[in-house]
């Protein structure tokens, strides 16, 4: 049972039908011997048509850094312009790393193609291309960064092997595309393996996230847990969700090192707002996850077991009900009466939640400095430019009259090379990698690539930007151009 101190949390009441699925919660999580000490905190509508841009109370940010976990119900983001994600601000804000989506099948009670899926998708939260930082360099030209970090890719591994011995599972697969973002992904998958040989009790795999996607939409059953970057992750996980035919159950948490935010994956539902009639399975599945991370391991699985039993027992809410399967159709308040009604039962058929005895997963990192010798090389200068019928030999010229010390090595177009030998069938934009180093591959002092660059603009050429080569402990920190 829980402890005799109420454990504090904050709880955001949401829009739509938020107040009656928190409701619903709530009362079954006090019948189940939670001992929560609830502290409302305001987000949403109400807030943001109050003129606050964020959607967020000010005094929320105090409650939820005091009591370091809020249970959310969805929020209604108002139409129109003006007005910020208030799931991303508080992702961003809060430094919430990971986010944690169980999928799971519940056949035969919810309709699927894949009965015994139950697959747990970690997905980093906080870079590779989310960081937002995105540019129009030329007329025909943007970019996107993408920013893969140690630190990033290591809390997020971490993490997921964290949280697949806390839950008892077998294996952790790294989805990546390494074999062509060499630097980047391969520094996840780099530290995927490094910290993979500290959990020698769980086994794991690296897959490319093509083939990778593929197997996990055919065959879901066949992975346990998948831990992957940002934007394959966000992908990923409406695919899983998806495949269980029950993404209206389906609870997650945004897990961060001082708060975590647990939810359903769903939206406020406003078309069924005030009716009585929302299911409150995926907020109540979200805060599952909560008692875990809360090391509340009991009162989790007392919760989670008599949920299962309703299902199992066909108590149903009208957005699952099947008449095929269900025996009872209920509202928001019947479903929380048979819910509260089972608290004490295990389910028969299908597989019962087991948390009692695990440790709640670990969210503290000691992370360790990187201090490798760091050597600038020269410099990749990008160059805005359509003369000359884009002949490349006409741009060559004109950057190799002023190279010096430097010599042009060469010209890309697109990461293809155009100069020397290019390809005349090659495609070219106005956007071109022009690099620039040493014949020797010394070392140069920095001020050599500004001054670089100073000549390039005073020869007329339109420098659009400009990124160091540099090697760190005699590796080379850069990409070869693709038919160098
Ligand atoms: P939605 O998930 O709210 O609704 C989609 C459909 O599923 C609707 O027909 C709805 O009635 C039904 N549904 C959803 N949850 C249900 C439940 N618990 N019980 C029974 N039926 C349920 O998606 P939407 O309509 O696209 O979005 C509505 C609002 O929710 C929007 O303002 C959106 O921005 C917001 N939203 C918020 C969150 C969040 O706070 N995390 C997430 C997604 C969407």
């Amino acid at each position: 049972m829980s402890s005799a101190q109420p454990t504090p949390v904050a709880v955001a009441h949401g829009d739509g039908i938020g107040p009656e699925i928190m409701d619903a919660t709530l009362q079954i999580l006090e019948a189940a011997g939670a001992n929560l000490e609830v502290r409302p905190v305001r987000l949403g509508k109400a807030v943001y048509e109050e003129g606050v841009p964020s959607g967020i109370d000010a005094s929320a940010w105090d409650v939820m850094r005091e009591t370091g976990v809020l249970l959310k119900a969805p929020i209604t983001t108002p139409r129109g312009g003006g007005y910020k994600s208030l799931n991303v601000t508080l992702r961003k804000t809060l430094g919430l790393f990971a986010n944690v989506r169980p999928s799971v099948a519940y056949h035969p009670f919810v309709k699927t193609l894949h009965p015994s899926m139950n697959v747990l998708v970690i997905r980093e939260n906080e870079e590779d291309l989310y960081a937002g930082i995105e540019h129009r360099q030329t007329q025909e030209v943007t970019q996107c960064l993408k920013l893969i970090t140690r630190p990033g890719s290591e809390k997020i591994v971490r993490y997921a092997f964290e949280e697949a011995r806390a839950q008892g599972r077998k294996r952790v697969t790294a989805l990546v595309k390494d074999n062509i973002m060499k630097i980047t992904d391969g520094l996840f998958a780099q530290v995927f393996e490094e910290v993979a040989a500290e959990y020698p009790d769980i086994e794991h795999d690296q897959m490319i996230i093509d083939i990778g996607a593929a197997r996990l939409a055919d065959t879901p059953e066949a992975f346990d847990v998948v831990v992957t970057s940002n934007l394959y992750g966000d992908i990923v996980s409406d695919i899983t969700a998806q495949l269980t035919g029950s993404v209206g159950l389906a609870g997650s948490a945004n897990v961060g090192e001082h708060v975590s935010l647990f939810e359903a994956i769903h939206g406020s539902a406003p078309d069924i707002a005030g009716q009585g009639i929302a299911n409150p399975s995926g907020l109540l599945l979200g805060s599952v996850m909560m008692l875990q991370h809360l090391g509340l391991g009991d009162v989790a699985e007392r919760v989670h077991n008599a949920w299962l039993t309703t299902i199992e027992d066909g108590v149903h809410t009208g957005d699952i009900y099947d008449a095929s399967v269900s025996q009872e159709r209920v509202n928001t308040t019947g479903f929380t009466e048979a819910v509260v009604a089972r608290l004490g039962q295990e389910p028969k058929k299908l597989a019962p939640a087991r948390y009692g005895q695990q440790p709640a997963p670990r969210v503290k990192f000691d992370l360790k400095a990187t201090h490798e010798t760091k050597e600038l090389l020269g410099v990749d200068v990008f160059a805005d430019w359509s003369e000359g019928d884009r002949n490349p030999d006409v741009l060559a010229e004109r950057l190799n009259a002023v190279a010096a010390p430097f010599r042009l090595q060469v010209i890309t177009n697109r990461g293809v090379k155009v100069w020397p030998q290019g390809m005349p069938e090659t495609f070219k934009t106005d956007h071109w990698r022009c690099r620039f180093m040493r014949d020797d591959g010394e070392p140069v002092e920095r001020r050599a690539v500004v001054d670089l660059q100073a000549r390039l603009v005073d020869a007329g050429v339109d420098v659009i930007k400009t990124e160091n080569l540099y090697r760190f402990a005699g590796v080379q920190g850069f990409s070869q151009a693709q038919g160098q």
